[in-house]
């Protein structure tokens, strides 16, 4: 039996390799993974507490539109909470979005390369991915405006953009928003917004009322540290949010994720200490890496992309070896770079230790030859 043709060959996505998988595989003990831009300072302990409360609750279907959170949470956003739809994970609003804004035939334009699920998302549904390369791995708005036509549907813009790390700044995205036609929709993805310091970053927010067809997603999964209980949200135009809720699922994210999420915001105090402390290991880590002359992209969210100047994948099993998992660009578009998340220090250290170990070998290695 063959499956419908837009899903044959489709890539099965690979995610950063689990640190069990490395311990069983290699016989390690002592592994960091810093391959996923999960939160190396886990989640707020009152998730703790919340979900020990909601335990005897387990036998009960969750709420479909979790209705307490959308208050809390449009509150903590200054939006109405008719601007908002959750998802099992944002990646699920973005299968959403595929589900009910492309047909076959449609075209949608991204940046390349970018955030893997949005491709899979356009080939499932039969339109067709029209990717525009980045510049200098950055989104090159200008030629994503120059790549629509009457047959483009939605647009995406990854901000900060995973793998390359890089933003677009508040008044690109604005004249970009500007010169939409009205028959697109532009996702802005924001999974890593809390995280950006840098004062350019767009407030997407503010231009929500002037542009009810961009669509916002952030997730609980980035600095919330809620990446295994699978929930993000969308912010949007209401009469979009009434779209989605009919394509998903009826009890899309699950009772403790809904818990979980509700107690996480509650503690913006852990939030503010994990972007302080993100932000102060990206001088660290960048400084060091100036000092070595190592090429890399400006990084705003939680991770940090380098050219190691070879294909990826010899630095990738290099530090694998030693008990760091980071993710190769070999899979995400970027051949000769690694994609490291930024860890605790401690971690950043043991990285940097290891990694200086690599450049010591292929510097032997390019003196003998
Ligand atoms: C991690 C990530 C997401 C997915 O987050 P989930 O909410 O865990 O599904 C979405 N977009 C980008 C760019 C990401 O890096």
């Amino acid at each position: 039996m063959q499956p419908k043709a837009t899903v044959q060959g489709l890539p099965i996505y690979e995610p950063g390799k689990p640190l069990e998988e490395v311990k069983r595989e290699l016989g390690l003990t002592d592994v960091i993974k810093l391959a996923s831009n999960e939160n190396p300072y886990g989640c707020s302990q009152k998730v703790w507490a919340a979900i020990e409360e909601e335990k005897e609750n387990l036998f009960l279907y969750p709420e479909g539109h979790p209705s307490l959170l959308a208050e809390r949470l449009a509150d903590h956003l200054g939006i109405d909470s008719s601007r908002l739809i959750f998802g099992n994970g944002s990646d699920e609003i973005v299968q959403m979005i595929c589900r009910a804004y492309l047909s076959a035939g449609d075209e949608s334009v991204l940046a390349d390369p970018t955030f893997s699920r949005y491709e899979t998302g356009i080939r499932v549904e039969g339109a067709k991915p029209i990717k525009v390369p980045l510049r200098d791995g950055v989104h090159d708005l200008d030629q994503m405006l120059a790549a629509l036509t009457d047959q483009t549907r939605v647009v995406w813009i990854c901000n900060p953009n995973n793998p390359s790390g890089t933003i677009v700044h508040h008044h690109e995205l604005k004249a970009f928003l500007e010169k939409i036609p009205d028959h697109v929709l532009v996702v802005v993805d924001e999974a890593y917004a809390e995280y950006v310091v840098d004062s350019n970053y767009p407030d997407s927010l503010s231009l929500l009322d002037a542009h009810p067809q961009m669509i916002i997603l952030r997730t609980f999964s980035k600095i919330y540290g809620l990446a295994a209980f699978r929930i993000g949200y969308g912010i949007m135009h209401p009469d979009i949010v009434q779209e989605f809720h009919r394509v998903r699922e009826p009890f899309n994210t699950n009772r403790l994720a809904q818990h979980a999420a509700l107690a996480a915001l509650e503690d913006q105090a852990f939030v503010e200490r994990c972007r302080t402390k993100n932000y102060q290991a990206i001088q660290h880590v960048s400084s060091v890496f100036d000092e070595w002359g190592i090429a890399y992209y400006p990084p705003h969210g939680n991770f940090i992309l380098l050219d190691t100047g070879h294909p990826a994948d010899d630095a990738f099993k290099f530090l694998l070896k030693r008990g760091v998992i980071v993710r190769s660009g070999q899979a995400l578009g970027f051949p000769t770079h690694l994609r490291v998340t930024l860890g605790t220090s401690k971690q950043n250290e043991r990285f940097l230790e290891v990694y200086s170990e690599y450049l010591k070998s292929k510097r032997s290695i390019r003196s003998n030859a």
